[in-house]
């Protein structure tokens, strides 16, 4: 498969009407699973038909055409990115645009396939990794992921820190859940030089269940009562450390690793947002809590020559709304945005 990425000159960079640049692009790469977390997904899920999906070619004339309009960040997620058939082609195709417009190439995993795949990604170009652990108990991990091995993803982590990736573990941050675990999770990090971000639930896709897993009110653990309390025992020093995501960073001065914390509910970060994600279908969500979007697929395949889709980007650039309405609260127990986040990876 030969990547296309034709050298025409450089559109304007991407401003949307809030004068916010636009350089960050999430990728979902596919829409499935190999774990089915019960905050992500039900259990059954009905993916999409193969047919549906934009092959790994188009994908990366799409980041392409992303890249020419300034995008200089790109993180490939899912659903697991790393069970797409072939992805380490497009990891490749697009770590060879690395200090040709773009500055990174990153991924969200959820570390089952890390193992086999961490000495390629690091030599296709990838630094940086985030790998999504909400827990360290075993048994937890297995009702949490309900498909998943800690075991597996630990060995998946040791796989990568070995190739030469720096790890960042994401947890979601679960009421009557995993709330017990921060202090673990943080001194367990700074043992093993991994920075940690909590993050909070978003009401995102139908889920099932009316009380315990599938009820988003019961889940909803504010992080700001999470950084209050972790005050006690941790020394909390703040930081201007940015990663180009939404998370705000603080030094635990007793492990000197990073944590991260996550709000889009106790405090949106919208007014900084320099995101938009594409869907393996070529969707373009140009907010992660709004259901506005724009059709990539039809301009990508009705050309060969990018003019009707870089027309495409800019108009839906131009519709980036101002931020997310995430609500969670008894009226709005469940999804208040209907997607599943395996759709647009978070
Ligand atoms: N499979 C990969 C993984 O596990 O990281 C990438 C996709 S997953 C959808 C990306 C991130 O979104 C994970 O850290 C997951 O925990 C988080 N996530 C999923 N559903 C969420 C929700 N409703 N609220 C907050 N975070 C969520």
């Amino acid at each position: 498969m030969n990547a296309p990425f034709p050298l025409d000159s450089a559109p304007a960079p991407l401003v949307d009407p809030y004068a916010r640049p636009i350089t960050y692009l999430r990728v979902s790469v596919t829409d499935r699973c190999d774990f089915r977390c019960v905050y992500c997904m039900a259990e059954d899920m009905h993916f999409l038909p193969k047919a549906e999906l934009l092959t790994l070619e188009e994908m990366a004339r799409l980041c392409g055409a992303f890249i020419r309009h300034g995008v200089r960040k790109l993180r490939l997620t899912g659903g697991e990115p790393l069970v797409r058939r072939n992805v380490m082609w497009l990891v490749r195709a697009l770590g060879g645009q690395l200090g040709r417009g773009l500055d990174e190439l990153t991924l969200t995993t959820n570390g089952s396939q890390l193992a086999k795949y961490a000495p390629e990604l690091r030599d296709a170009g990838v630094r940086r990794i985030n790998v999504s652990v909400d827990t360290l108990d075993p048994a937890k991990f297995a009702a949490i992921t309900r498909w998943g091995r800690l075991e597996q993803v630990l060995a998946g982590i040791d796989a990568a820190k070995a190739a030469g990736l720096k790890v960042k573990i994401n947890a979601v941050a679960l009421k009557g859940v995993n709330d017990g675990e921060f202090d673990r999770l943080i001194a367990w990090c700074g043992e093993h030089g991994h920075d940690l971000t909590l993050i909070e639930v978003m009401p995102m896709g139908e889920i099932g269940g009316e009380a315990g897993a599938g009820d988003r009110v019961a889940q909803y653990l504010p992080l700001s009562m999470v950084r209050a309390d972790l005050r006690k025992r941790w020394t909390l020093e703040e930081t201007d450390y940015k990663t180009g995501g939404p998370a705000r960073y603080w030094r635990v001065k007793e492990t000197g690793g990073r944590l991260g914390f996550i709000t889009p509910l106790t405090h949106n970060f919208c007014e900084l947002c320099n995101r938009v994600r594409l869907t393996c279908t070529g969707t373009l969500y140009m907010c992660l809590g709004q259901e506005d979007s724009a059709d990539l697929r039809t301009p990508l395949r009705a050309s060969p020559d990018d003019a009707g889709l870089d027309a495409a980007i800019r108009a839906a650039i131009a519709r980036k709304p101002k931020g997310h309405d995430f609500v969670i609260d008894r009226r709005h127990g469940t999804a208040s945005v209907p997607r599943h986040m395996s759709v647009t990876g978070g």
